[in-house]
């Protein structure tokens, strides 16, 4: 399930995927008052491949024009299939436990600071371009929402992540801006620095709908070059991307670079995201659901306010315990100097 927004209501496709917003009365929950953003399902059972330029929509759905959606898969683009399968969340685990197994002797010590090489790519009319204090105003965010700065009440907790800005790159290059998911492999085998450890973030036009993706900490060892975070280049802070423009992009994509699925991953299923103290839930929220609950038979409501959903960025507010203690692990296990075996 993909949390997509839709603008206008013409019917059109992106990228080869068909969108279809589900119309069902009660499965729209969304605190705005125009019907912008919709919670919307791919169809069953259809993978990106097979589909058609046709879009096909199941009963209840209609298509939608525009997409928008924060995605970790090592493949991700614009022409793949976006969302991590369960078999791939259950390989992914095995990596990491195989990996704890070697480092079970070494201890990351808290705080963990992770080193942040931002590129900043643009054309040659201007777009794309990002001031610094912006950039320091997104490092800001990030170290806010590791800290749990946005949470609220007893929720969330302090990661004990934090992130400190090493270097920035420009690049003016029409191509690289406007085609990102075609040219990626290049435009980071190119721009990439450091090691493991060093947290890469690349900002261009990622193309219709894609607010950010990323690479996991498993992926590393096989493909070094291609490490690192992706994500639109409006939705830093005071970006022109509306409801996502206050850099909550970052604080997701970074968050499946240190490990985290989404919490709907899996649906109600067990294992579901892996976290225990994130409860289950049946598929992405969109807008900021108040009392959502997808999986009635599972206990909590639906993690709405969790970074690791697609909620609107101004909704977002904290990760739990049981998410940092897990993105520490993959730390250990992955990227701070752990052994590569
Ligand atoms: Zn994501």
């Amino acid at each position: 399930m993909i949390r997509r927004s839709s603008r206008g209501g013409t019917a059109a496709l992106w990228s080869g995927l068909s969108l279809c917003a589900v119309t069902l009365t009660g499965l729209v929950a969304s605190t705005s008052p125009e019907p912008a953003t919709q919670e919307v399902a791919a169809p069953e059972n259809v993978s990106a491949a097979t589909m058609t330029n046709e879009p096909y929509c199941p009963p209840g759905t209609e298509p939608v024009s525009e997409a928008e959606r924060r995605v970790a898969d090592p493949d991700a683009g614009p022409s793949d299939s976006a969302e991590v399968t369960p078999e791939q969340a259950a390989e992914y685990q095995d990596r990491l436990r195989r990996a704890m197994d070697r480092v079970r002797d070494h201890e990351a010590a808290a705080p963990y600071t992770v080193p942040v090489v931002m590129h900043v790519i643009s054309a040659s009319d201007g777009s794309g371009e990002i001031s610094d204090a912006r950039i320091d105003d997104q490092v800001d965010v990030l170290n806010r929402a590791y800290r749990g700065e946005y949470a609220q009440g007893s929720e969330g907790t302090d990661t004990e992540f934090r992130f400190e800005l090493a270097d920035v790159t420009r690049t003016e290059n029409d191509t690289w801006f406007r085609d990102f998911g075609e040219q990626r492999d290049e435009i980071r085998a190119e721009l990439r620095q450091g090691g493991p450890e060093t947290l890469n973030i690349y900002t261009a036009d990622l193309g219709s709908g894609l607010l950010g993706f990323s690479t996991f900490p498993q992926d590393y060892a096989d493909d070094p070059d291609q490490d690192g975070v992706a994500i639109a280049h409006d939705t830093l802070p005071g970006g022109d991307r509306e409801k996502f423009n206050e850099g909550h992009t970052g604080t997701h994509e970074v968050g499946h670079w240190l490990g985290l699925f989404h919490t709907f991953q899996n649906g109600c299923e067990s294992p579901g995201d892996y976290v225990d103290d994130t409860p289950y839930e049946r598929e992405a929220a969109s807008g900021c659901p108040e009392g959502r609950d997808t999986c009635p038979e599972r206990e909590g409501e639906d993690p709405v306010t969790n970074f690791m959903n697609y909620s609107d960025d101004a909704c977002m507010t904290h990760f739990t315990k049981g998410q940092a203690d897990r993105m520490a692990e993959h730390w250990a296990a992955f990227r701070e100097g752990a052994p590569q075996a």
